[in-house]
């Protein structure tokens, strides 16, 4: 169906939060549409009510609403297949199924459970698959609703298909099964349910995860029951765990999207992550703004095998994304990740440097790290020591230091310009140790800080000179 618009959807259940793996259906399905200019579906279904969780469904929809991948029909903005939520459809589906029953397509299922249980054991006892449809009644009651509807293959044949990531995909009669359309509770399965608003919906490319690919005969022969040509079918990879052996679960670690947002990631980096995991559109280039995604995207170099979750590959180009981002963005943020009274504008490069996400800010808070800055720092009087140097020659150099400061005007009080002036006189010494290490220690009190020059620009003159003078 190369020529109709192309339209594409996300599908989710509403049983708990959305974890990486959907986003990246989400995504794969949403750039495709954004790319062909077509239409991205926002649709709920929620036809197993045992599974479902309360409040999954605006969780979704916040998360979506955050990375950015909006939706251009869905069940708070409505469209002309609405509505979007099935359990809100079940009257079409009803319609549906009579159709099938009419065409003797379907038929409801005579057999309590525990009858379908002893058949379940037979076929087990026996060592062969269990297949309904062997077991199908010759003279099935009338449908009333109370029991389920099963779907009537009618021709059991080798189920041969085209996936656009997999190419010729193929399933022997064994995949073929008189399923299950309604349920007794009167909702549908999904088996059924998703054909149909498939079909209603105008969808031409399923977007979907590998757990489907066994189903798929399934989904054909209704489809083929309908005289309708099915969508093209998109299986996208797994997502491997960190250790690459096994798929990344809930257990593994397989986040709800909105914690990342909770610590700070970009919805432009997970975006970008999350389109690399399955995806590459070759190249060297790996940091893509979602704009320049949209541009490369293409469902032929979706890859096939699974890619490893990496978390520090995330946070590599978080702080890559975090660069393309305007100054007074990267300042807002940080700032905002401060305590009140910690709010000061030049911390934030000092801060940027060493973070990359915003969330590590408060990290470098809570564990003090930036406590120097607000008040003397506390060390034992030998940390000030370098190497074997003796206490009066380190105090010596403190104080040419201090000289050289002193000398420097108020509004030359820049890291270059302090930098420039200090260094004159670490080069003099047998070595720069001498100076820098008690410099840093005098002002900053830990081993490892930021640059001294930038410290001592941030404590502004008076007070690094105080802090020179306590040294010595
Ligand atoms: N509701 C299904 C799920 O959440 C969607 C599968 C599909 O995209 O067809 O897994």
């Amino acid at each position: 169906m190369p020529d109709k618009k192309v339209v594409t959807r996300f599908a989710p259940s509403p049983t708990g939060f959305m974890h990486v793996g959907g986003v990246r259906t989400a995504l794969y399905a949403w750039l495709f549409a954004r790319k062909n200019n077509g239409q991205f579906v926002l649709r709920i279904e929620d036809t197993d009510k045992e599974r479902e969780v309360e409040g999954s469904i605006l969780h979704i929809q916040e998360s979506l609403k955050w990375l950015g991948l909006d939706w251009d029909q869905g069940p708070d903005i409505g469209g002309p297949h609405a509505p979007y939520v099935q359990s809100e459809r079940l009257e079409l589906y009803k319609k549906y199924a009579e159709t099938l029953i009419q065409k003797g397509l379907a038929y409801a299922d005579p057999y309590a459970e525990n009858e379908i249980e002893e058949f379940r054991k037979k076929a087990e006892e026996e060592k062969k698959p269990f297949l309904y449809r062997k077991h199908r009644p010759e003279n099935p009651p009338a449908w009333d609703g109370t029991r389920p509807l099963r779907f009537k293959i009618a021709e059991l044949k080798r189920t041969v298909w085209n996936d656009i990531v997999w190419g010729e995909l193929s399933a022997g009669e064994e995949a073929l099964e008189d399923f299950i359309l309604i349920k007794s509770d009167g909702y549908p399965t999904y088996n059924f349910a998703h054909v149909v608003d498939d079909i209603e919906m105008k969808v031409t490319h399923v977007v979907r995860g590998q757990e489907f690919i066994a189903s798929t005969p399934k989904f054909l022969s209704l489809y083929e029951a309908f005289g309708v040509l099915p969508p093209f079918f998109v299986t996208t990879p797994p997502i491997m765990a960190a250790d690459g052996k096994k798929k990344l679960s809930k257990r593994d670690g397989a986040k709800d999207i909105l914690e990342y947002k909770k610590e700070g990631y970009l919805p432009d980096t997970m975006i970008n992550y999350l389109a690399f995991l399955g995806f590459n559109p070759g190249g060297e280039k790996e940091i893509y703004t979602r704009g320049e995604l949209i541009k490369v995207f293409d469902l032929a170099k979706i890859q096939r095998s699974g890619a490893q979750w990496n978390d520090e590959k995330l946070d590599w180009m978080n702080k890559e994304h975090i660069k393309l981002l305007p100054p007074k963005e990267v300042e807002k943020n940080i700032l905002e990740y401060l305590p009140k009274e910690m709010q000061n504008s030049k911390l934030v490069p000092v801060i940027l440097e060493r973070i990359s996400k915003w969330g590590d800010v408060k990290d470098m808070t809570g564990k003090g790290e930036l406590d120097f800055f607000f008040k003397q720092p506390k060390y034992g009087k030998e940390k000030l020591i370098f190497k074997n140097a003796s206490p009066q020659k380190i105090s010596e150099n403190l104080k040419q230091a201090i000289d050289i400061l002193q000398v420097l005007d108020e509004k030359d009080f820049k890291q270059e310009k302090i930098k420039t002036a200090l260094m004159v006189l670490a080069d003099k010494l047998e070595s720069r140790g001498g100076l820098l290490h008690p410099l840093r220690f005098a002002l900053s009190g830990l081993d490892k800080s930021p640059d001294p020059f930038i410290i001592a620009e941030i404590l502004g003159k008076n007070e690094t000179i105080s802090r020179l003078q306590k040294a010595v």
